[in-house]
């Protein structure tokens, strides 16, 4: 394997059995290093880091899906769906304003008529 502008590329990621999260097949960071996705800070080589991953994450087909698991799951460090550590906790907290001020999100189907 090469390196690329990313970093080196590592064993494919293999997603767990029961397509629990089939959508990791078409990830945009499939094959790439996954230090990447973990900057070591916030400034400085950490900061440049986290802008190359970002950009995989801008082209990336799965990135909506990615962001909500990283959500839903709380996961408290790395990149995931474009977003860092800080964004996911604005994101959070945006998502429970929205319910706070508008009431939870209606599930299609499930509207009254
Ligand atoms: S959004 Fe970023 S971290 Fe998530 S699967 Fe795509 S490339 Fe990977």
């Amino acid at each position: 394997m090469s390196d690329t502008p990313f970093g080196t590329p590592r064993p494919r990621l293999q997603p767990p059995a029961g397509g629990a999260l089939t959508w990791l097949e078409d990830a945009g960071c499939r094959g790439l290093d996954t230090e990447l996705f973990f900057p070591a800070g916030p400034k400085g080589p950490g900061r440049r880091q986290a802008d190359e991953a970002k950009a995989v994450c801008r082209t990336c087909p799965v990135r909506r899906q990615c962001g909500s698991w990283a959500l839903a799951t709380a996961q408290e460090y790395g990149i995931w769906g474009g977003m860092d550590e800080e964004e996911r906790v604005m994101a959070h907290r945006r998502g429970r304003l929205s319910t706070r001020l508008n009431g939870p999100a209606q599930k299609k189907g499930t509207d009254a008529q």
